[in-house]
């Protein structure tokens, strides 16, 4: 079966790099695991061999039947033929309502999954996935640098995101261009900093990164509408209460800053700002 470029398909054929994941996710008999992407069932022996409940969600039609052939014969494993980017796995783990999630992600879709997932993470408490390095560099990313932005800044407002260790493309095939890195995400049972309304917040993040060379009084021109802020004495005041130089651009705001600004823009949309 030819690998398919457009299902992200680089399947991992390292045993040894196979089993570093498995010794990271250390899965537990009667345990609750989601493996996105299963592919060949690479990852898949192991953990459904741990005794863990299995649910694997596989996008590929073709992968279905090798997958049930080699695993079928297991009560602990399940399949589900979906997309994971529209599946909600909080009703697919049901009677369940927790599990972890393991995954060597598809690399067009990576950084969305990531998304999707954290938006599900009521009923996912960590995640140990593998993707492009680069995406996971920005994901760990401290202020100040580069890297950090808004996949830094959602990552960790909902978890705790540790990297583990790199894997190169030797260990794939097809063999990648780039190497990849397996990250541990462990999820907050509250967000990191306190917010009043976290889609306003989210949409602060995307509008004070959206254009890096800008200063966050700039962006924030450009968003104005989108966060309900009336007009620029506005802005500067919502800056001025939270003690934020306007010329600070939005890579150099640490956690606490962002949220104590959406909070300060976010009292303004709705009339009840400090004066
Ligand atoms: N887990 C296997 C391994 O490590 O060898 C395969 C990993 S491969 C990088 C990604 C897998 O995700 C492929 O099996 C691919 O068909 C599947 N996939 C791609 N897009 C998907 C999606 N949107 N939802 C679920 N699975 C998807």
């Amino acid at each position: 079966m030819k690998a398919k470029r457009s299902l992200g398909q680089n399947f991992l054929v390292d045993a040894e790099y196979q089993q570093r994941i498995l010794n990271a996710v250390q899965p537990r008999a009667g345990e609750t695991l989601i493996e996105i992407g299963p592919g060949h069932g690479a990852l898949t022996k192991g953990l459904v061999a741990s005794g863990a409940s299995v649910l694997a969600v596989e996008l590929d039609q073709e992968l279905i039947p090798v997958l049930q052939g080699q695993f079928a014969a297991h009560e602990n494993f399940r399949l589900l033929a979906a997309d994971a980017l529209v599946v909600n796995f909080c009703s697919a783990i049901a009677p369940a309502t927790a599990a972890r999630v393991v995954a060597n992600l598809p690399y067009n879709v990576s950084t969305p999954i990531i998304q999707r997932l954290l938006a599900q993470r009521h009923c996912l408490c960590e995640l140990t996935v593998m993707l492009q390095r680069e995406v996971v560099e920005r994901m760990t990313a401290v202020p100040g640098g580069k890297e950090y932005g808004v996949l830094s800044v959602l990552v960790q407002f909902y978890s705790e995101a540790v990297h583990l260790f790199d894997v190169p493309p030797s260990a794939f095939r097809p063999i990648p261009k780039v190497w990849s890195s397996v990250v541990r995400l462990t999820v907050h049972e509250t967000p990191v900093a306190a917010v009043h309304d976290e889609a306003l917040f989210i949409e602060l993040v995307k509008v004070l990164f959206s254009q890096r060379r800008k200063t966050i009084y700039n962006n924030l021109r450009s968003g104005r509408v989108r966060l309900g802020l009336p007009d620029e004495a506005a802005i500067l005041a919502a800056l001025t209460a939270v003690q934020l130089d306007p010329r600070r651009r939005g890579e150099t705001l640490s956690m606490v800053e962002l949220a104590a600004l959406a909070d300060q823009v976010s009292a303004i949309g709705a009339g009840d700002a400090a004066p």
